[in-house]
């Protein structure tokens, strides 16, 4: 996305937006490279960048290397000035993940679920944020983004199955989070928030488009394109798991036979493990690939051919760097997947030249869903591209209260 600002005054809070998005993007950065990147004179950005120090969002440094004159001042962001609440809902599970303004986890809580009613589900929400930002400056936890799973809004498919959040269907679910909570909340499908956290510090930094598959309880995908996730029309893009690959398969509760995650998923794995005498708790599966459990193993040799079949599809809709497995489901469990998918069918994966692997295990696994969350809440509040989404400027509070505190220090 090119950042560009508006030389009017009227345009001021889009242009904090657009000056405090090239610090995020490009910091350490000096005032007169943000003003050359997004088109606005010097003073206008000088103006910006004070405010945003008040407001504590940004820092400035002299840069020593430069060895003759005056240093320039450069500005990074400061990671204690803000932050957001990532919150993962799956079935039988919530966590939830302090965020700082670099988008990096501070801290980290979850509680199982006895049941999926909404009731404990909001409540759990409402007790780890007040658990997690306890000690934090109150005013500098600005918002709270919520991964769960899609798709939303499709009648057929969204809160319906073992693999979503059935008892959450027709509710407001934000405004019923932001009630418990006391925060301005945003809520995007886990498996985009995971390629986001996956993209910023996982397996696919770095890369310029890769798919991410996310293996949680049910199956889902993203693509990310030039550090931006593809929603589609309906931001439900990536809705793998209910591909039909099986012809005459297993019935799923979307309306079709044979879907990916009536294969691959972990609720999947759970009733397989079931069926084979196996009692499936969470923490246990990584214990069991490390042990290649027969059962664990027998899944792997059902499913592989299946999972095969569908990296192919991906590769030729898609022609990504590599595809990124990760999700809640452990490493372990991913790697094994992976290599009984090899030797991997002929794909557009096949490229001349290719150096890297076709298929890659997520290095930040189940937090990369939380860590997106945060940073959907960051990117909603503070970024230009959340402008629309906002029912606050977050940044004028943030410049009041610093200078209500002043006023109050010196009348002291
Ligand atoms: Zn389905």
């Amino acid at each position: 996305m090119a950042l560009h600002g508006t030389n009017q005054e009227l345009g001021r809070p889009h242009n904090r937006r657009i000056v405090l998005e090239a610090v995020r993007r490009h910091a350490p950065i000096s005032r007169a490279d943000i003003a050359r990147a997004v088109g606005l004179t010097a003073q206008t950005v000088s103006t910006i960048t004070s405010e945003l120090e008040t407001a504590g969002l940004v820092t400035m440094a002299r840069d020593h290397r430069v060895r003759r004159g005056q240093p320039a001042q450069m500005l990074s962001l400061n990671a204690t000035g803000a932050y957001a609440l990532g919150v993962q809902l799956t079935p039988g599970l919530a966590r939830a993940a302090l965020v700082d303004l670099n988008g990096d986890i501070v801290g980290c809580q979850e509680q199982e679920l006895a049941d999926d009613s909404p009731e404990a589900i909001f409540a759990a929400v409402a007790r780890m944020k007040r658990s997690i930002s306890a000690g934090a400056a109150r005013h500098r936890l600005l918002g709270l983004g919520v991964a769960m799973p899609g798709p939303f809004g499709v009648e057929p498919m969204s809160f319906v199955g073992p693999t979503t959040l059935e008892r959450l269907k027709g509710l407001a679910v934000r405004d019923r989070i932001a009630a418990g909570t006391g925060l301005p909340v945003f809520i995007d499908i886990d498996s985009s928030t995971g390629a986001m956290g996956e993209h910023l510090r996982g397996a696919g930094r770095g890369l310029k488009n890769f798919f991410y598959l996310y293996f949680g309880v049910g199956l889902g995908g993203s693509f990310v394109r030039d550090g931006a996730v593809m929603g589609g029309t309906h931001g439900n893009a990536g809705e793998i798991g209910h591909l039909p690959m099986v012809p005459d398969g297993d019935p799923c509760a979307c309306g079709n036979r044979g879907c990916l995650e009536r294969y691959i998923s972990l609720e999947a794995l759970r009733r397989w493990l079931l069926a084979h005498g196996v009692r499936d708790k969470r923490a246990d599966l990584g214990k069991l690939a490390q042990a290649r459990h027969p059962a664990l193993m027998a899944w792997i040799g059902e499913v592989a051919p299946v999972l095969r079949r569908t990296i192919v599809m991906i590769e030729n809709l898609f022609d990504p760097e590599a595809i990124v497995i990760g999700g809640m489901a452990p490493p372990e469990l991913i790697a094994l997947l992976i290599k009984a998918c090899h030797p991997l069918l002929p794909s557009l994966g096949n490229y001349g030249g290719r150096t890297s692997d076709r298929l890659l295990v997520s290095t930040v696994g189940a937090d990369a869903a939380l860590q997106g969350a945060g940073v959907l809440a960051l990117n909603r509040l503070l970024s230009p591209r959340g402008e629309d989404a906002a029912t606050r400027d977050c940044v004028i509070d943030l410049i009041e209260t610093a200078r209500s505190a002043g006023l109050r220090r010196k009348a002291s």
